[in-house]
């Protein structure tokens, strides 16, 4: 039985040996719903165990839109045409490097988030997070989605400029910034300590969130997800195109934002958006430092100045 229709039998009657035949049930029984509905429907209806149905769903979402996301660098990669755009252009990851990353990320895939994955749907249930069918409306959805996208932006900026002081960065973030000009797939590479504490901006901000307000929808959330995913892989493309997003939002943080971070180690901590390192004065690379010294001593003057 599955808490996907609020008539919990519906799920029953309407569930078959396949998911095609399912599907077909929900068609016809559910033509008010959208495509996108009746397939959400269809699966929790067909897997007929919320929680698998769930976990599955969560863990088959985040590995397909990795990789998926991860591949068309990789190719981009390999095509000397695209130099161009590369930020740190002399620097091309190997194949040996993007093998060895690949490995990396799917073990911890499995060891780290595979767990958490699997006592998901328990938790959801218990904080109020529903699965059931309509989804909430396309403005419900956008804004609770950009607030997750500022939010975690928020925890990303401190637990990352945390992970950057004496023993953290030793023994967990430096794993990370093994690769200096960094790529798609390396965007997951990292200590599972460090895998958790980011992992908690993507998943916890929206668990706050629904403390809070007692009321999200596990759609919103999985599309969330998948957003969020696509923002920390592109931010480690390495690539920065006259079409990339920064170009046409300007507190977008994207490629360029987070390549400074790794060329220089310092500064540019935030994920998503530019405004908390211009606010706190850690942007990263060299102009962003010849500003800074250039305030500092406009700064030191007008105070000379005042003491005179
Ligand atoms: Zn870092
Ligand atoms: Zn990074």
């Amino acid at each position: 039985m599955s808490a996907v229709f609020s008539n919990s039998t519906l799920s029953e009657l309407l569930r078959d040996d396949s998911f095609s035949k399912t599907l077909q049930n929900v068609i016809t029984s559910q033509p008010q719903l959208n495509v996108m509905e009746q397939y959400w429907a269809a699966w929790y209806t067909y897997m007929s165990n919320d929680i698998l149905a769930t976990g599955l769903m969560f863990f088959l979402l985040h590995e397909f839109t990795y990789f998926a996301r991860c591949l068309p660098w990789f190719v981009i990669d390999q095509i000397p045409y695209f130099r161009r755009w590369k930020i740190q252009p002399t620097k091309i990851p190997s194949a040996k490097e993007q093998w060895h990353c690949f490995k990396s990320v799917v073990l911890s895939h499995f060891l780290v988030e595979a767990i958490p994955i699997w006592t998901f749907h328990p938790m959801c249930e218990k904080l109020g997070i529903s699965v059931q069918v309509p989804f909430p409306t396309l403005k419900r959805m956008t804004l609770e989605i950009g607030l997750f996208f500022a939010l975690e932006d928020m925890w990303h900026y401190w637990a990352h400029r945390l992970f950057h002081y004496g023993v953290f960065y030793k023994y967990i973030h430096k794993q990370h910034h093994r690769y200096a000009a960094p790529f798609g797939l390396s965007a997951e590479y990292a200590h599972p300590a460090e895998t958790l504490s980011l992992g908690f901006g993507t998943v916890g901000m929206p668990i706050l969130y629904v403390l809070y307000t007692g009321k999200l929808h596990l759609f919103t959330l999985s599309l969330w997800v998948v957003l969020r995913l696509f923002q920390a892989v592109d931010s480690h493309s390495g690539y920065d195109f006259p079409w990339s997003l920064n170009k046409f939002l300007p507190f977008w943080a994207g490629a360029e934002h987070h390549d400074l971070h790794h060329h220089y180690f310092i500064g540019n901590y935030a994920s998503s958006f530019r405004w908390w390192d211009f606010c706190l004065d850690t942007e990263a690379g060299p102009e962003a430092k010849a500003a800074r010294e250039e305030r500092m001593k406009k700064n030191a003057e007008q105070n000379a100045k005042k003491a005179n």
